[in-house]
């Protein structure tokens, strides 16, 4: 999923037990296990998110969700939350880029849906001339409304060249519209672009009015306008964990030691 370029980074070390206090001490809500998916470094993940939510914390697991069966409901069992990363939908794709399978990452996507209280999203980062065909997005996107439900976030992400794929163009932003577009038309409610300027596309609006329920412009929140779960303007349930007003904190990041 990435590679580390600083030393440092492969350097630090911290327990469980620390990450919970710093996270704590930060004012921080959640702590997501992510960047190697959390899948390879289970035991220690689990460690974590145990302290977390003693610390009453929640946790989030960044995946591919290419996990083995009997692995799944230990691993989900200490996470609120997961994105899953749905790289593609061809076993081509998932064959020649990952040496992987499609069908376990599917598997896991309706473990989650049929057997746990997980709140979970689905990303997938659109290459182009892999997997941006508009043939692939629809049966993408008709997979996940029958199987998943309409109400599960997608967000589709623009691909800048980097590490072993520097042979392919960084995706444009209007293949990512035309695939926004192409999952709303066929019924998914909450779909997003990524790594894209495109502040409409970021934004949570309502199913029921259209109202803008949450601005967004890469990190920076606009309006907020639910009520708990709602929508403040219609009153239309909005799928999600909500916890307002947001804060200001914006694209600000700061590396901490703990
Ligand atoms: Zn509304």
């Amino acid at each position: 999923m990435s590679k580390a370029h600083e030393v440092e980074a492969l350097c630090e070390e911290a327990t469980p037990g620390q990450i919970a206090q710093a996270a704590l001490r930060l004012g921080c809500r959640s702590v997501a296990f992510t960047y190697n998916d959390p899948v390879a470094w289970a035991e220690y993940a689990l460690d974590t998110a145990r302290e977390c939510r003693i610390s009453g914390l929640r946790t989030v697991a960044v995946t591919a969700g290419y996990i083995t069966p009997e692995a799944r409901p230990e691993f989900f069992s200490g996470m609120d939350a997961a994105n899953v990363d749905l790289k593609a939908f061809t076993e081509r794709f998932y064959h020649k880029l990952c040496f992987a399978h499609l069908q376990p990452v599917l598997d896991t996507l309706l473990y989650l849906k049929r057997e746990t209280e997980v709140w979970f999203e689905i990303t997938t980062l659109v290459i182009p001339g892999e997997n941006d065909s508009p043939d692939e997005i629809a049966r993408m996107c008709d997979w996940i409304a029958e199987n998943l439900g309409v109400d599960v976030p997608l967000h589709l992400s623009a691909f800048h060249p980097a590490f072993k794929l520097m042979d392919h163009p960084a995706t444009p932003a209007e293949t990512l519209q035309r695939a926004r577009r192409q999952a709303l038309e066929r019924g998914l409610r909450y779909v997003y672009t990524g790594n894209v300027v495109d502040p409409a596309g970021q934004t949570t609006w309502c199913p029921g009015c259209g109202q803008a329920l949450i601005e967004r412009d890469w990190y920076e929140l606009g309006a907020w306008r639910l009520e708990e779960n709602r929508c403040a303007a219609c009153g239309q349930e909005i799928a999600g964990r909500f916890e307002g007003p947001p804060g200001g904190w914006g694209r600000r990041r700061i590396p901490i030691r703990v």
